[in-house]
């Protein structure tokens, strides 16, 4: 794949591998990611639990749980190995250049810090876009993500907040800083799905409005293609088919993504079902298909050959045997 600045990306995962060493042993939760984002895109990254989409998240930051480290490939920010960043550069980049919205919206933020204090804090972390008082910004911040009385919202501190509001509060602080990427973990997990689909569109309305890129993770297809222009399928560490939202949605090429999309009727809105066979279990480092045993289509070759990377143009990648113009 072509990597760094000559192809203008943001971001570029270029075979990202993650090793954790547990008591019980080493996990991989990364065994190759490629990924590539361009300014103003947004991007979203959809598989089953466990397939290493909040790991890819925290590969971009170099937020390694305990025991944990990128063990191959590179990360590059524009032309920057981010690997390679000093303490301080390694702290601009993390909120100047890319923010994080978490999956638990109550706990993301501080319990002992009002919201006006959190929101002021993230803004004077970035004064060179300063242009005024901060409290009169975080007031704006909030308007913007429709909070009809700023002024009380201010004074609340989290446990005062339902989840949809602390999201639309962490959504604020995210954009505080002006970042280029904002990465967003299952920022709707555990809202009701009213909430969920406002928490979606403001998002996508804030991003927009600020021509930023995003980077949505989502177990849920339906949350990913609301607002996700490109979209990549993970599964055991890898992404494996990655291509436009139309294309991914109606023609994948996969057998994974070809499951998953049976998983959820997007048009019925049926309840969703799941893939026969087992999740595949990252103690193991998959030299082969990963996908193999609940394959329908495997074939010799895919229990002797690594997988090949198709690169179909367009934006388009496949990691399987098969191809991409299979029945
Ligand atoms: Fe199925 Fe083979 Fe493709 Fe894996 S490489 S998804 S086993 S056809």
């Amino acid at each position: 794949m072509n990597a760094g600045p000559a192809n203008g990306a943001l971001l570029t995962l270029s075979g990202v591998e993650v090793t954790i060493n547990t008591l019980s042993g080493p996990v991989h939760p990364l065994q190759g990611v490629d990924l590539e984002v361009f300014p103003g895109e947004t991007v979203g990254l959809v598989g089953e639990s466990g397939c290493g989409k909040s790991m890819t998240l925290r590969s971009i930051l170099r937020l390694m749980p305990p025991g944990g480290a990128i063990t191959g490939g590179a990360v590059e920010w524009q032309d920057r190995s981010v690997l390679d960043l000093d303490t301080d550069e390694l702290q601009t980049y993390r909120g100047s250049d890319v923010a994080m919205i978490y999956q638990n919206p109550v706990t993301a933020l501080d319990p002992m810090l009002s919201v006006e204090r959190q929101i002021v804090d993230a803004f004077k972390a970035n004064r060179e876009v300063l242009d005024g008082a901060p409290e009169e910004f975080a007031r704006e911040a909030l308007r913007d993500l429709e909070f009809g009385n700023p002024d009380a919202i201010l004074k609340r501190y989290p446990h005062q907040l339902s989840g949809g509001m602390a999201q639309r509060v962490n959504i604020a602080l995210a954009l505080a800083c002006g970042p280029s990427l904002i990465l967003a973990d299952e920022p709707t997990t555990g809202l009701d799905m009213t909430t969920q689909v406002r928490v979606l569109d403001l998002l996508e309305q804030q991003v927009s409005a600020r021509n930023a890129a995003l980077l949505f993770i989502s177990h849920d297809l339906r949350a990913v293609a609301r607002v996700a222009r490109n979209i990549g399928i993970m599964y055991a560490g890898r992404v494996v088919e990655f291509g436009p939202r139309e294309r991914i949605l109606t023609e994948p090429s996969h057998p994974y993504a070809r499951a998953l999309l049976d998983c959820v009727d997007l048009r019925a809105g049926e309840r969703p079902r799941s893939i026969p066979g087992l999740v595949p279990r990252m103690t193991e480092v998959y030299q082969f298909c990963a996908f193999r045993d609940r394959c329908a289509y495997r074939m010799a070759v895919c229990d002797e050959e690594p997988l090949p990377v198709h690169d179909l143009g367009g934006r388009r990648r496949l990691l399987c045997h098969l191809g991409p113009d299979h029945d």
